[in-house]
């Protein structure tokens, strides 16, 4: 199947109001070209060096966003074109991605990533951890910064019945944080090419699929 038919079906299986972030880590910009010209708009990378690279050669009008854990000192990079950054679990990431959207006179969409999965070498912030720092308001204040939802990945097992407590977990947490702002914190980030269909049962919002459109990656 052509990346062209693996979209449209991925795509016809989406409730209206449910984005489609294709990510399209470790394959060369012809294959996210390739994508484009189906229709598709909004790419995720893992990779701010690779993002950066991509961008420079691809359309205008692509929508980035970075999907893998940023270190502090490689937001810059991004900082003057990506969209959102969906893998937010750190003070001082915020601190850094507000300093530099300043700089570029920018507003940059946030997510933060939460972790509720049993793997310990997940990212994403401990729950309780997030949820004192968004008491002292210092987020909410940021100017440059748009927190749009929570994101997070599922354990990864074949155990149907844990993917379903972490999605259920993940919800409950974006219904306790969503009075914490305005109206626009309204994703729900959950789903990857094999848990997908489970976490529109979920509320998501906005799923994050690679495999199931360009094929294994190749590290
Ligand atoms: C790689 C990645 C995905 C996509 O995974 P697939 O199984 O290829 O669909 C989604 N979300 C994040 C955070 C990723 O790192």
């Amino acid at each position: 199947m052509s990346i062209k038919e693996r979209l449209h079906n991925i795509l016809a299986t989406l409730p209206e109001g449910v984005s489609l972030v294709a990510v399209s880590k470790f394959h060369p910009a012809e294959r996210l070209q390739e994508a484009y010209d189906a229709g598709q708009r909004i790419f995720g990378e893992s990779r701010p060096q690779e993002m950066a690279a991509k961008q420079a050669v691809l359309p205008d009008d692509i929508v980035w966003t970075m999907i893998g854990h940023l270190q502090t000192n490689k937001v810059k990079m991004i900082a003057p074109f990506v969209s959102m950054i969906s893998s937010v679990d750190s003070e001082r990431l915020t601190a850094e991605i507000e300093r530099q959207a300043a700089k570029c006179n920018r507003t940059i969409d946030i997510l933060l990533e939460v972790h509720v999965a049993d793997e310990q070498t997940k990212s994403g912030w401990d729950y309780e951890e997030l949820r004192q720092y968004l008491a002292t308001g210092s987020l909410q204040r940021m100017e440059h910064i748009r927190v749009r939802g929570v994101m997070t990945i599922a354990t990864n097992t074949d155990d149907e019945r844990i993917i379903r407590r972490d999605f259920e977990r993940i919800r409950s947490i974006y219904n306790e944080l969503k009075p914490l702002f305005d109206e626009s914190f309204d994703t729900l980030s959950i789903g990857m090419s094999d848990d997908y269909p489970i976490a529109l049962e979920y509320g998501s919002t906005m799923v994050r699929i690679g495999t199931a459109i360009f094929g294994a990656r190749e590290y």
